[in-house]
């Protein structure tokens, strides 16, 4: 089987498996290494420590295969019916999920078992070949990667583009150790003058168009960041407790975007908006057993019943109350300050009591402070 051919066949059964998009380029030294190591430098990524610790091996895929010559980047569709705005905003009670993770499946889970198939597709071809796939967790520049196999521009909200697609859709890689045919790379931006996305940022977290400060980005603060919220950026969260996509929501190269045809993203109507109360009637073996095969599952039952009291404390009602007494008094420290924080956001002299009682009992600085500053709120 010649170059073409080996090439034709793997982009052929990547289709066949699902992938809606494929490229093929030489595995090289990427270009934004140098920009970024900047980004990294300029404390861009939060806790993420994990990117700092390996940075140099995003400097060669080589780092990820040894022997690499090509990469075959491929996009994955998300994109499914989207409920009515109504619901999603406004419903009392109920807090946002990022699209990507309305299903029932980790698409992490979905596409490693497609990336097994596919390489063992390619092996079958040649088994002399030596091949991996990689989604999200690997030391790659994948975006750098999808803009040199053709797929897409790195656009100004950071997201690869593919103008028929829009940016609703998932990345990975096969990396093998063969040269292929490649694909030309896409040099032209196609956002022009528009800045949709930078403007609609509801916590302004680009520092300039192509660069994100993910400190500030809701993505970031609710699935990555693992100490509590900065007081200033929580009212901006609104109700978003897993992800935000308004920088994908307003750009107009996502209104004709494709619907995913993988069953496993189908929004689950319980995720979509999801009720916020109850989850803090779930101790840490019922929220696995509800979310453990779910994206929800990265921030653990501390993460998303943190950012649910934020998410409660955006939209006050007297119905979120008792909800939040519970998170008061939650065996995690992180959850008991959120919720003492939402709690004062109510601004009613009724939560005074609970808060009272629990600085009584609480021992842990940072939460006793939250108690403090609400107990400040209700009763001015
Ligand atoms: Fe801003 Fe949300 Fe986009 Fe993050 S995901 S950059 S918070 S609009
Ligand atoms: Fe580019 Fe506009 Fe889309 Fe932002 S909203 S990514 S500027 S086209």
């Amino acid at each position: 089987m010649n170059q073409a051919q080996l090439t034709q066949s793997i982009k052929s059964e990547s289709n066949r498996l699902g992938f809606d998009l494929v490229g093929v380029c030489p595995a090289v030294a990427p270009n934004g290494f140098g920009q970024f190591l900047q980004w990294l430098e300029a404390g861009y990524a939060g806790e993420m420590l994990y990117l700092e610790e390996r940075k140099e091996a995003y400097r060669h895929p080589e780092s990820v295969l040894p022997g690499v010559t090509s990469l075959v980047m491929l996009g994955m569709h998300y994109q499914t019916q989207v409920p009515a705005e109504s619901e999603l905003e406004s419903k009392p009670g109920t807090g946002r999920i990022a699209r990507y993770a309305w299903g029932a499946g980790d698409y992490h889970d979905v596409i490693h078992a497609k990336l097994k198939k596919l390489k063992k597709f390619v092996q079958s071809l040649d088994e002399s070949l030596v091949v991996r796939g990689v989604v999200d967790t690997a030391p790659l520049l994948e975006r750098e990667f999808a803009e040199l196999a053709g797929i897409g521009w790195r656009a100004k909200n950071t997201l690869v583009i593919n103008k028929h697609s829009g940016s609703w859709f998932f990345l990975a890689a096969l990396l093998v150790n063969s040269e292929l045919e490649y694909d030309d790379p896409i040099q032209t931006d196609h956002c022009g003058t528009c800045t949709a996305c930078l403007d609609a940022c509801p916590t302004d977290a680009f520092v300039q168009p192509h660069v994100l400060d993910a400190t500030k980005c809701i993505s970031y603060l609710t699935i990555e960041h693992r100490s509590p919220i900065p007081v200033e950026l929580r009212p901006m969260m609104e109700n978003w407790i897993l992800g935000c996509d308004v920088c994908q929501e307003v750009c107009p190269w996502n209104r004709k975007s494709p619907l995913s045809q993988q069953p496993e993203f189908a929004p689950l109507e319980e995720h979509n908006p999801i009720e916020l109360r109850s989850l803090f009637d779930l101790d840490d073996d019922q929220f696995r057993a509800r979310f453990r095969k779910t994206p929800l599952w990265r921030p653990k039952r501390r993460g998303i019943l943190r950012n649910a009291a934020i998410a409660l404390g955006n939209f006050p009602s007297s119905d979120n109350v008792a909800s939040l007494c519970k998170g008061l008094n939650d065996g995690e420290s992180l959850i008991r300050g959120a919720s003492a924080w939402a709690l004062g956001q109510h601004q009613d002299s009724a939560v005074r009591p609970s808060l009272q009682a629990r600085l009584e009992l609480e021992t842990d600085e940072q939460v006793r402070g939250e108690i403090r500053s609400s107990l400040e709120v209700t009763s001015s």
